[in-house]
C-alpha cells in the first residue's frame, strides 16, 4: 500500500499533524508501537480504576494549548482541575498557577479524541526505513502484539517521525540514507527518565485537600498528585507519585520496579502523609523518555535526501506538549511544501471538525 504521507507514532504530535493533512485532502496512515493512541499522555487501566501514568494535566499556556483546551472543554473532555499548585521547600508553599485542566476519564481520551476518523496502524513498531527506487519511503514494520491485522509493510511519499529523538535512531541508520549530519541532530537530543507509581489506599483514608504538589530534585520525587480527585466517582484515594530525573537515572535497569515504587512512596510518605507507604494497590512505570533535557532548538528537523522525511515531537523546544503540537505542524507545513501544497486548514478549525 502507498500513501502520500506516513506518520510514526500516535501522540500529540503525529495525531496533530495527521489531522491537519488528512484533512487537506492527503491518504495518511499513523503507525504506533502500542495498542492505544496519545502516546506520553498515557492512562493505565487498573483494576476497577484508571490513573493517568503519563501527561499530569494541560495547562492554558502557550499558543494551540489553550486553543485545544477550549475545545476539549467544549466536548465534556476536560474540566477544570485547579489553579493552584503546592510546592514542597521544606514545607508546603502554596502558589497559584495556570489553570489545570484535566479528563476525568482520563487523559488518554485526549488521544482518542485526537485520532477520530484517522487511520492508525495500532501494535506496529517502524523497523526500518528504506528509500525505493520509485522515489517513496519503504517503511518495515513490526508486529509488537498479535491483536491487530495492520500491514506490515507500507510505502509513502514523505515521512513524519514524531518519536523521542533517540528512539528514531535505529530505523534511521545507514540502510534509510539519510545524512551522518541529520543522525548526530538527533543524537544530541537527551530525554530525562522517570520513574511513576500509582498507588492505591483503603476506603478509611481521608484524602489531603491538595491535588498537586511538585518537589525540589533532592527529595527523588518530583510531583505527587492525588489521581482520585480527577475522577467522577473515586471512593478510594489514588495517588500518581512521578520520581526525580536522577532517582530514575540511577535505577534506569533495575528489575524490581515493584521496589522502586515502594522508595518513592516512602518519600511521599516522609514528606505528605505516613500512610501513603502503605498502599492496598502499587503499579510502576518506567518512562526512559520522559522529558526532553536537551531539545533541538528549532521547529522540526527535516531532510530532503534521500527523500522527504521530516522529525519533530517535543524535543524540538522544553514546553512538552505544547511544543509536541507546534512542531507537529512545522512538520505539517514542510510535508505539505514537498507534496500537492494545498491550503493547509488553521488547527483550530481541524480540531473543531472532529
Ligand atoms: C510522567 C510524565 C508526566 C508528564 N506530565 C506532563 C504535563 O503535566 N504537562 C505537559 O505538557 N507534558 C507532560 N509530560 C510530557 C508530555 O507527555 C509529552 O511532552 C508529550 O506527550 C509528547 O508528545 P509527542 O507526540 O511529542 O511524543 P509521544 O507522546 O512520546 O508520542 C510518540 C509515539 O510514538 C510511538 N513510537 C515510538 N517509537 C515508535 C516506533 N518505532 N514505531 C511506531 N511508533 C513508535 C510511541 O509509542 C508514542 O505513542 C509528561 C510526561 C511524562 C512521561
Amino acid at each position: 500500500m502507498t500513501v502520500d504521507i506516513a506518520v510514526i507514532g500516535a501522540g500529540m504530535a503525529g495525531l496533530t499533524s495527521a489531522a491537519q493533512l488528512q484533512q487537506a485532502g492527503y491518504q495518511v496512515v499513523v503507525v504506533e508501537k502500542s495498542r492505544g493512541v496519545g502516546g506520553r499522555v498515557a492512562t493505565r487501566r487498573l483494576p476497577g480504576y484508571r490513573a493517568d501514568i503519563g501527561a499530569r494535566y494541560l495547562e492554558a499556556g502557550g499558543r494551540l494549548l489553550p486553543l485545544l483546551i477550549e475545545i476539549l472543554q467544549d466536548r465534556g473532555i476536560l474540566q477544570l482541575w485547579s489553579n493552584v499548585s503546592h510546592r514542597w521547600d521544606d514545607g508546603f508553599v502554596v502558589e497559584s498557577s495556570l489553570p489545570r485542566y484535566v479528563a476525568p476519564d482520563g487523559m488518554n481520551a485526549i488521544g482518542k479524541f485526537l485520532a477520530r476518523g484517522m487511520r492508525v496502524w495500532l501494535s506496529r513498531r517502524l523497523q526500518q526505513l528504506t528509500p525505493q527506487d520509485d522515489g517513496t519511503w519503504h517503511l518495515s514494520l513490526e508486529a509488537t502484539n498479535g491483536t491487530s491485522d495492520a500491514p506490515l509493510d507500507l510505502s509513502a511519499q514523505v515521512v513524519i517521525v514524531t518519536v523521542p529523538a533517540p528512539q528514531a535512531l535505529p530505523f534511521l541508520d545507514d540502510r534509510a540514507g539519510v545524512s551522518e549530519a541529520f543522525r548526530a541532530n538527533l543524537a544530541a537530543v537527551e530525554y530525562d527518565p522517570c520513574i511513576t507509581a500509582i498507588a492505591r489506599y483503603t476506603i478509611d483514608r481521608s484524602p489531603p485537600d491538595w491535588v498537586s504538589v511538585d518537589f525540589p530534585p533532592e527529595t527523588d520525587l518530583f510531583w505527587v498528585g492525588l489521581d482520585s480527585s480527577k475522577r467522577r466517582n473515586a471512593p478510594q484515594p489514588v495517588f500518581a507519585i512521578h520520581s526525580s530525573a536522577e532517582f530514575a537515572r540511577s535505577n534506569l535497569d533495575t528489575t524490581d520496579l515493584d521496589g522502586l515504587g515502594r522508595q518513592l512512596l516512602d518519600r511521599a510518605a516522609h514528606y505528605l502523609l505516613p500512610w501513603l507507604s502503605e498502599p492496598e494497590f502499587l503499579n510502576v512505570h518506567r518512562w526512559r523518555y520522559a522529558f526532553t533535557h536537551r531539545p533541538w532548538r528549532q521547529d522540526c528537523l527535516a531532510t530532503m535526501t534521500p527523500l522527504p522525511l521530516i522529525c519533530c515531537g517535543d524535543w524540538c523546544g522544553t514546553r512538552h506538549i505544547e511544543t509536541a503540537l507546534r512542531s507537529s505542524l512545522a512538520a505539517a507545513s514542510i510535508a505539505n511544501s514537498h507534496l500537492q501544497q494545498e491550503v493547509l486548514t488553521p488547527i483550530r478549525q481541524v480540531w473543531r471538525s472532529l
